[in-house]
């Protein structure tokens, strides 16, 4: 078995193709159900340094052996390293001694390279501005998240946006290398860890110096926009969420047609939705006030009718009634009565919610025992007034409870 895979995208990070022989293929292990192969070189980045790898697919080119047919397709699933040997996970088997084409999906592959690139830029200034680290990265198929080790404001995060921005549009190059030890020792540049061994340095020029293994695009401009989609505070520090490329202008186009698409249904511009929705949430407010000044008169002209004799009086009112009304009417309407006053508000179908409330001497709880007795209820109170909710209990049920009391 190889001891060390050649990594060809650490030569080359636009080659899309490559010929290599396989070293070893076998069953793999754990969860993966089906084979680990083993070539003497790859164009397939593995999944290395936060960053998702490689997909694709590695066709025989020459057949030794049995198994597979001279230009049978095998897909490559999942791509992983351990030490220097690179595994590629994949659908079917290839017998070792197989010369094989390897084809990487190089619109997934260019893209990782726009978001790597990004990021390195995006990390660069903040460092160089702030002097934070980033101590954690993630490239998967949807999401680029950066963490950094101390606080960056709204505004702040607004203007290494621009300054990114501005890097992409002059365009300068972006180079790979691996200096000799000498140079390393007096190179300052970012590294999550300490290393040891070959050293891999990424320079975007005039912006970072960054200790990467992964490939990236020759210059800045490739990688067309860069956009954060979200931050927040994260373990004392801020995580950043961005895209670039191909992804940035799908999510920004995605956002455009929704905003069209909501300006379209107000039947209002674009521009004007902020004000529109402002002006449509004073308007829903103020509807609510009056709906429960006229909810609070309907209860108060309602109990105007009830017979000041009865011991127990449950009304109810509309399901929508909001609880701080119906609180204010129960304790208007017990301070001229002798007994309990109940009042629901609900439907059969979902069930009630209540407040009850009494005069001096009795305690609400008395009645809350009652009704606890015969339904399902949760609830509870001081002796002046008790509120909670009923489950599988009709009006009917209820009132029928009442003139027992
Ligand atoms: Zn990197």
């Amino acid at each position: 078995m190889s001891e060390k895979t050649i990594k060809l995208y650490d030569e080359n990070a636009y080659n899309k193709e490559f010929e290599a022989r396989v070293m070893d293929c076998r069953p793999a292990n754990g969860d993966f159900d089906g084979f680990e192969i083993i070539l003497d070189k790859t164009l397939f980045f593995p999944e290395e340094g936060g960053q998702t790898p490689d997909k694709g697919t590695i066709q025989v080119k020459s057949e030794t052996g049995e198994g597979t047919a001279d230009g049978d397709v095998v897909n490559v699933l999942d791509v992983q390293i351990k030490g220097d040997v690179i595994s590629h996970f994949t659908d079917k088997s290839i017998e070792p001694g197989t010369v094989i084409k390897g084809t990487i999906d190089f619109a997934h592959r260019f893209s990782n390279m726009q978001q790597h690139s990004g990021e390195h830029i995006f990390s660069g200034i903040v460092n160089s501005l702030y002097g934070y680290d980033n101590v954690g990265f993630h490239l998967s198929d949807s999401v680029v998240t950066m963490d950094y080790s101390g606080q960056l404001s709204k505004e702040e995060l607004a203007d290494v946006e621009l300054r990114v921005n501005r890097a992409i549009y002059e365009n300068v190059p972006i180079t790979c290398r691996y200096p000799s030890a000498d140079e390393l020792a007096k190179l300052d540049y970012r590294s999550k860890k300490e290393l040891t061994g070959d050293v891999r340095i990424v320079t975007v020029e005039g912006y970072d110096i960054c200790a990467c293994c992964a490939p990236h695009v020759a210059r800045t401009g490739e990688i067309g926009i860069l956009k954060i989609v979200s931050s927040q505070n994260y373990k004392g520090g801020t995580r950043v969420s961005i895209l670039c490329g191909q992804r940035a202008l799908l999510y920004l186009a995605g956002m455009h047609d929704m905003i069209t698409e909501l300006a379209n249904s107000l039947t209002t511009s674009v521009d004007s939705i902020p004000d529109l929705i402002h002006k449509q949430q004073e308007e829903i407010a103020a509807l609510k006030r009056s709906l429960s000044e006229a909810g609070e008169k309907i209860l108060l002209s309602e109990a105007a009718e009830l017979p000041a004799d009865s011991k127990c009086v449950f009304m109810f009112a509309d399901k929508n009634s909001d609880a701080n009304v119906i609180r204010r009417v129960v304790t208007k309407l017990v301070a001229g009565r002798e007994g309990y006053l109940g009042i629901f508000f609900g439907d059969d179908t979902d069930g009630y919610r209540f407040i009850i409330g009494c005069g001096n001497g009795l305690n609400s709880n008395d009645v809350l025992n009652i009704l606890k007795e015969k339904f399902q209820v949760r609830g509870g109170g001081a002796p002046a007034m008790v509120q909670g909710s009923i489950s599988g209990a009709s009006k009917e049920d209820i009132l029928s409870v009442a003139a027992t009391i």
